[in-house]
């Protein structure tokens, strides 16, 4: 088989992945090995890529072959897999093992889990030909979903969902969401099957035409100061998923006295006034009961992905359209043979 590894993380522009032949995993007790179809193309990958995560210990191993977002079919089963067969249709996010034991496991929060182990991080992702998955953390695509257009549902879309589930939120609310990249479009969507009114902000035009084209009942032009002006303090609910201090300063001006902010992305704070009454709450992906629901809706249409394909090969293309903020939407990178 062939994967994208990462031997040192390193700048892009050094090409720090290799297109290399390696041997193709066998899958131990409770394991899958999946014929990867697709696999979504993530800001944290390009993060962990640079090296700008290498302080935190991520990759854990190298080479690595990057990639949580991922779809395929079922390859060979490992000992005492009884609920998927070779063939069927499946999915990966980045929460690729927990320990089902700690107070997290427990309580549907396995997100939390302080063992957990990341696709793409501490073990092989989906940047490849073939990926070992834990049976435990695979998911059945629904047949009525191309497996490309599902790959983003896996971090994107358990994002967005994760992130929409901490709201109080329904017809007559009004939810403000800022960052519409790959996560983005997807929490415009959520936001709108709650019933909300829902404001896309942003400062690239073809997001915001997406976000109108998703469900948006109005779009703002972030670098418009009046337009800015005019919705502070109107919002019930801002979500944020892009990592700048100005949009965090943008949401907060947006956010309602008394309203919730939730972030998908780490967000620096100068001052919280505890006398507006707001809260604000941190959502990383989702649980697996979560990630079932997204993978439903999908199938129903109710949400869908926007992608850009990209052949395995030319992850590094796709990574310096994301790091060129070029992208319409999320690129996915696709094995030939699809
Ligand atoms: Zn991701
Ligand atoms: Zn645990």
């Amino acid at each position: 088989m062939h994967a994208n590894q990462l031997l040192t993380p390193a700048p892009l522009v050094d090409n720090p992945l290799r297109w290399a032949e390696t041997d193709r995993p066998e899958p131990g007790p409770g394991q899958i090995l999946m014929e990867v179809v697709a696999c979504g193309v993530c800001r944290s990958n390009l993060h962990m890529i640079e090296g700008d995560w290498v302080d935190g210990g991520v990759p854990a191993i190298s080479p690595i072959v990057p990639g949580h977002e991922v779809t395929g079919r079922v390859a060979a089963l490992g000992e005492g897999v009884t609920e998927f067969a070779v063939g069927d249709p499946v999915g990966v996010q980045p929460l690729w093992w927990t320990c089902e034991e700690c107070e997290f496991c427990t309580t549907g929060r396995e997100q939390l889990c302080h063992q957990r182990i990341i696709t793409g991080e501490h073990v092989d992702g989906g940047y490849g030909q073939f990926m070992l998955a834990h049976a435990a953390h695979t998911y059945a695509v629904p047949e009525a979903l191309d497996l490309v257009e599902a790959a983003p549902l896996f971090c994107p879309g358990i994002t967005a969902y994760g992130a929409v589930d901490k709201l109080d939120v329904g017809p007559g609310s009004v939810v403000a969401v800022f960052g519409l990249g790959g996560v983005g479009h997807m929490a415009v969507q959520m936001a709108v099957l709650t019933g909300a009114e829902v404001v896309a902000v942003g400062r690239t035009q073809a997001h915001l035409d997406v976000a109108l084209e998703l469900g948006a009942a109005r779009s703002v032009d972030s670098t418009d100061p009046d337009a800015m002006a005019a919705i502070a303090g109107t919002a019930d609910a801002v979500l944020t998923f892009a990592g700048s201090d100005a949009v965090t300063a943008q949401a907060l001006q947006t956010l309602k006295w008394g309203g919730t902010l939730v972030n998908g992305v780490p967000i620096k704070l100068d001052e919280f006034h505890f006398n507006t009454g707001q809260t604000i709450k941190g959502s990383l992906l989702g649980n697996r009961d979560q990630m079932r629901t997204v993978l439903q809706l999908a199938a129903e249409g109710k949400i869908r992905t926007v992608v850009e394909r990209f052949s395995m090969e030319q992850a590094e293309q796709a990574l310096e359209r994301l790091a060129a903020g070029s992208l319409r939407s999320r690129a996915v990178l696709v094995n030939e043979h699809e």
